[in-house]
């Protein structure tokens, strides 16, 4: 089975809605390929390994949750720029990407699919844009502590983390956000989470964690946001008979 680019740029614009966000770059097709679609890798950052693997497994389609193009970019196509354009224009493969919509779909995206991974299920949304995630477990129980947290989730995604343990009590009411989401730490207290996960720390969060007794986890950009472009690149590859995998470009960051 095939479909054409834009048939699938209208399932995959269908699913996640990319007018309703104010972005940092373009949501969509960012690159545009050949014209009819059998294969799709999805990834989470349009990275040259990705593109070559993308090219090994003979991909006609790359959806990722960081393109190419951001606000703020010199916009000269030289060096690493140059690399990965040159290689998608190559092999003519279509590169689709969608940042804050695809961190926010509320079954498919970044955060649903971390709290599936975590067991969290969200029961309410937090912060700019209601990207945040405010739920518990989904099992209704409670971690010991945030020690006990961070175990959990070092445990489930296969890595260590960083934790600024907050008050030292039970955690309950747990917050989180994925990708470099370590701004919004302020609305999760605000909102009353015991505990705040995202993928990255940044100076002023551990002094407000000590302060307000709020637990500060950070599991790793990368790490947090591998589970949503699987999700909806494997959904729309059903639901338009296209072959899909995953290929996961290791990122210590
Ligand atoms: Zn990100």
């Amino acid at each position: 089975m095939s479909t054409s680019r834009l048939d699938l740029l209208q399932a995959f614009d269908g699913l996640l809605e990319p007018a309703r966000f104010k972005d940092y770059g373009p949501n969509g097709l960012q690159v545009e390929g050949k014209s009819a679609v059998r294969r799709i890798v999805s990834g989470v950052t349009a990275s040259l390994a990705l593109i070559e693997a993308a090219v090994a497994a003979e991909a006609d389609a790359i959806f990722v949750h960081h393109g190419l193009f951001w606000r703020g970019q010199s916009g000269t196509v030289t060096g690493w720029m140059k690399q990965r354009l040159a290689l998608l224009l190559r092999h003519d493969i279509n590169l689709y990407a969608y940042h804050l919509p695809l961190d926010a779909h509320p079954t498919l995206g970044n955060n649903a699919q971390l709290g599936l991974q975590l067991g969290l299920v969200g029961a309410g949304q937090f912060g700019d844009s209601a990207l945040g995630f405010l739920g518990q477990r989904a099992d209704g129980g409670q971690f010991d502590s945030a020690v006990a947290l961070a175990a959990h989730i070092e445990n489930k995604l296969n890595r260590a983390v960083t934790l600024v343990p907050g008050a030292g009590a039970a955690i309950k009411k747990i917050a989180w956000c994925t990708g470099g989401a370590q701004g919004y730490f302020e609305a999760a207290i605000a909102a009353g989470a015991d505990a705040f996960i995202t993928g990255e720390i940044s100076e002023p969060q551990a002094h407000y964690a000590r302060e307000c007794g709020v637990a500060f986890i950070a599991c790793g950009h990368h790490a947090s946001e591998r589970y949503g472009a699987p999700a909806v690149a494997a959904h729309v590859a059903a639901q338009l008979g296209l072959e899909h995998r995953f290929i996961d470009i290791d990122n210590p960051a």
